[in-house]
């Protein structure tokens, strides 16, 4: 059976256990039909531990990887400054940063399209730093759908299959049960130009899964749609990447999108990695001010003072011209200077009346009141800055009134000022 007979059948078995069970689809050669059968029943323990020693094998590895580019004037360009970086196999896999902070470039390396000044990829452990485009078998996607306008649907999906020299009457096939899996069956026989923009990126998610690819990789693939239409792919993105169990990575600039969508997430800053880890690894333990600031919406708050004195479990810093005691816990380092800047989420601090019921509190004015969801966003003009504060919809708080903060110690992240690496959380 092939890989998207497969694929289908399983999409459309109603007997379906779990989508784990989809790692034999993939023509795995570590697990055997027997292991697979044993999905139900006792058999699952094993069958489970199979799947998470196969998980955890290395799919893509990325080894001291440079590119420089010359600028018109001349001068270099660091676009990607030594990245080391190992990819799982079956993980969704997140490059996230700011503009310009290499992570297409990163992309295209591992596509092919862009030579490396210096360093190596590999993928499953064999050296493909020299290779072709066309001989490295991945599936990509991106932002501008390059479908060609010329041909039909369905000669669209099944292009990749069309230059491995496949049978018409094979890649039609293959095309169609793509296009089953996607829910477009009934566009195959039109042309891009008669398609929304949520066709066309389905069409382009079903000439991805065609091509039985290594890795899926995808550059900013949601971002020309509306916000209805983004959820709606990412949804599909997500299922056809739980079903496939193949290695996707995934660039954005958006951090909620890495955040919802990633097993995994590798922060980029200036051509370098800033952190690497789980969503929850990185908003919990931000490895430093500009992980704290990128990764969270709203954002960190973050105010400057200075370290008064830190034992291992506690840390007095002076803010404001008031001196703060906190229990920390995780001491990485000690600062190297005097200079700590103090990160809180807008989540953590509790807003009392003007009446402050600690001596700590910080005294500010309400400056702007925004709506999200079922909580408010408050701009509170701090002594020095504007801190972000969300609170309860139904606390009676409006623009100008005068509020006290209370941050809550265990919420606190202590940083070096001067390097921007967290020196302890508090506890
Ligand atoms: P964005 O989110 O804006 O696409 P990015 O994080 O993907 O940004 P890259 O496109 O990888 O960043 O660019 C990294 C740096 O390399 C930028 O400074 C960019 O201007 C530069 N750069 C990228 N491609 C080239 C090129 N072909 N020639 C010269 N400079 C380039």
């Amino acid at each position: 059976m092939s890989y998207l007979e497969s694929l289908n059948r399983w999409l459309h078995s109603s007997k379906r256990l779990t989508v784990d069970a989809m790692t034999t689809i993939q023509g795995n050669s570590e697990l055997s039909d027997n292991d697979s059968q044993s999905s139900r029943g006792d058999g699952e323990q094993s069958y489970n531990q199979a799947r998470h020693k196969k998980k955890n094998r290395t799919a893509i590895e990325l080894d001291n990887l440079c590119k420089e580019f010359t600028s018109p004037d001349g001068s270099a360009i660091t676009a990607v400054d030594s990245i080391d970086l190992t990819i799982r196999e079956g993980e969704f896999f997140t490059l996230v940063g700011p503009s310009g902070c290499g992570k297409t470039t990163t992309l295209r390396m591992i596509a092919g399209l862009e030579a490396p000044t210096d360093g190596d990829i590999y993928f499953h452990g064999r050296r493909v730093t020299q290779d072709p485009a066309n001989e490295r078998n991945l599936a990509m996607m991106f932002q501008n759908i390059a479908l060609y306008p010329h041909m039909r649907i369905k000669d669209n999906i099944s292009y990749p299959l069309k230059v491995r020299n496949i049978s018409k009457t094979d890649r039609y096939k293959q095309a169609a049960d793509a296009a089953d899996i996607m829910q477009i069956s009934d566009l195959l026989e039109k042309y891009p130009a008669d398609l929304s923009g949520g066709q066309r990126q389905r069409a382009a998610l079903a000439r991805t899964i065609v091509q039985d690819p290594i890795a899926f990789l995808m550059d900013e693939p949601l971002s020309d749609l509306d916000a209805k239409l983004q959820v709606e792919i990412r949804k599909e993105i997500q299922r056809i990447h739980a079903e496939i169990n193949k290695p996707t990575i995934y660039v954005t600039h958006n951090q909620e999108e890495a955040m919802t969508m990633s097993d995994r997430i590798a922060v980029l800053n200036d051509g370098q990695i800033a952190q690497v880890g789980t969503p929850e690894k990185l908003y919990n333990e931000p490895a430093s001010i500009f992980v704290g600031g990128f990764i969270g919406v709203p954002s960190m708050n973050f105010l400057d003072g200075n370290l008064v004195s830190m034992t291992e479990n506690k840390a007095t810093v002076s803010v404001y011209e008031k001196e703060f005691t906190w229990n920390i816990e995780n001491v990485r380092r000690e600062s190297a200077g005097d200079s700590v800047t103090i990160g809180f989420r807008p989540d953590v601090i509790s807003l009392a009346d003007t009446s402050a019921e600690y001596e700590t509190d910080i005294q500010g004015s309400v400056n702007l009141i925004e709506r999200i969801g079922d909580r408010l966003l408050a701009y509170v003009e701090g002594p020095e800055n504007e801190l972000r504060v969300t609170v309860d919809a139904g606390d009676d708080l409006s623009r100008g009134d005068k509020v006290s903060l209370h941050i809550n110690n265990a919420d606190m992240y202590l940083f070096d000022t001067q390097s921007g690496e967290l020196i302890a959380r508090g506890d």
